[in-house]
């Protein structure tokens, strides 16, 4: 938050309800903000890592929020290892593990051919052309704020305007929330400044769109647009479409909530079978496959959902999710609709088999760890309990969301990255945390890009 004179950086571990509160929001005054809540892809979750990242500058000082993940990390850090030394010391020594630091302190350390500092525009116009991954960017300096989005658009950024003032945020949603209309999105490739001038925009990049499909899938809202396509409509009609593909004779359709809830409306809707709420999902825990390690996951599943035995006994039981990674959420699933008294378990799932991990902050799983790698959907079927288990097609998915193929990533789904990526040895979640580097991390990574 920046009061015209100063930046005060207010962070912490945890949620955001549990981060702040009516008096540490008190204390933020001031008329330009930016604000992030971390999912932590490069670099471990920790407080140094948390967001916004901050770093002094010739003229000040910047804050920096980033959604997405780097892919050229090792050579960012590289060119941060190279920014002129201040007094003799490094003024650019890094302190946290990950991606977004570099772009802050490669911002905060640009200098001229005659050793000035340049300003922060400048040095965003040098620095955002080297930066290669996904990134929905939002930053600060005492006196404007600053928005950028990667080529590709992987994650989205929207532009909305308040009577008073303009807000950037990384979805439609968030601006309906805060009351702002909205006004366009980001495009990729483009960088815009706001400040006491109004708003101003620039490119540092062609426009080359590959927008993450699983956005429309799970990740965003389903009151977010998304290149003018809304995320629910888009769900039900994959799940339209998979009850097309995919048809069982069944009494009742259920939803893993909530997830799964549009995608389920849609196959009852095509399928003629009554949608009804097999589960009820407990309000206080979190998205599970954003939880990060094994055990809370898997502790996860249980304290999640909660099967209603009055709705679920004696049926047979399509079951709609929209997707399978690891395979655990279904596993655990199909037992507890067994153990209440289902009669059949058809699993549908509304988007394909993940096969290929991401680099564009989803952190899914190496690939030893996704269960479509290795087997076939019939073995993953019965490596579940269920009765049947089939899989929307990855045309289907990309039609539903009437985004053209080839602007649409789905390289989890179909191995066709967006972007040349490094070796594997320089991409990876600790790639920064220097005592792993040359060890799991590394492995990881080259065992993750092996094809099948
Ligand atoms: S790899 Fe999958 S999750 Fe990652 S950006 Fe591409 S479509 Fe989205």
């Amino acid at each position: 938050m920046s009061n015209g004179s100063q930046i005060l950086v207010f962070k912490d571990m945890g949620l955001v309800s549990q981060v702040f509160d009516e008096t540490s929001l008190g204390s933020l005054q001031g008329h330009i903000a930016v604000g992030h809540a971390r999912y932590s892809t490069t670099g471990a979750s920790v407080w140094e890592n948390a967001q916004p990242t901050f770093r002094a500058t010739a003229e000040g000082s910047v804050a920096l929020g980033h959604n997405g993940n780097l892919v050229n990390t090792a050579q960012l850090a590289e060119l941060v290892a190279e920014l002129p030394r201040e007094n003799g010391s490094r003024n650019a020594k890094v302190a946290a593990t990950n991606d977004t630091d570099l772009v802050t302190a490669l911002l905060a350390g640009q200098k001229d051919e005659d050793g000035k500092p340049l300003s922060l525009e400048e040095a965003a116009m040098t620095v955002l052309p080297e930066v290669k991954g996904a990134f929905s960017l939002v930053f600060m300096d005492e006196h404007t704020l600053y928005a950028a989005r990667d080529p590709q658009g992987i994650r989205p950024l929207v532009l909305g305007r308040l009577e008073r003032g303009w807000v950037v945020a990384s979805e439609s949603a968030a601006l309906d929330i805060c009351g702002a209309a909205f006004v366009r999105e980001i495009e990729p490739g483009e960088f815009v400044a706001v400040d006491e001038n109004g708003f101003r925009s620039t490119r540092f990049a062609e426009a080359r769109p590959k927008g993450c499909v699983f956005e429309y899938v799970y990740l965003a809202r389903p009151d977010t647009d998304i290149a003018g396509r809304n995320v629910y409509l888009s769900r039900v009609e994959m799940g339209r479409k998979l009850a097309k593909e995919a048809p069982v004779e069944a009494d009742l359709v259920i939803a893993t909530p909530e997830s799964g809830t549009p995608a389920a409306i849609g196959y009852a809707e095509a399928s003629g079978i009554p949608f009804g709420a097999g589960l009820v999902k407990n309000a206080y825990v979190g998205r599970t496959f954003i939880q990060p390690s094994q055990t809370i996951r898997q502790l996860g599943i249980r304290l999640k959902l909660n099967p209603l035995k009055e709705v679920i006994a004696g049926k047979r039981l399509v079951v709609v999710d929209d997707s399978i990674v690891r395979g655990n959420t279904q596993r655990a699933l199909v037992r507890m609709l067994r153990e209440a008294g289902a009669a059949e378990v058809h699993i549908r799932i509304s988007s394909p088999p993940v096969k290929w991990p991401c680099f564009f902050g989803i952190d899914f799983a190496t690939r030893a760890e996704l269960i479509a790698n290795g087997m076939t959907v019939e073995e993953i079927g019965k490596s579940m309990g269920a009765d049947s288990l089939s899989y929307i097609s990855i045309d289907g998915m990309i039609e539903a969301t009437t985004i053209a193929k080839p602007n649409l990533c789905r390289a989890c789904f179909d191995g066709e990255y967006p972007m040349d990526l490094p070796d594997p040895e320089l991409l990876g979640k600790q790639l920064l945390e220097t005592e792993l580097a040359a060890g799991p991390a590394s492995t990881a990574a080259a065992e993750a890009l092996r094809r099948p």
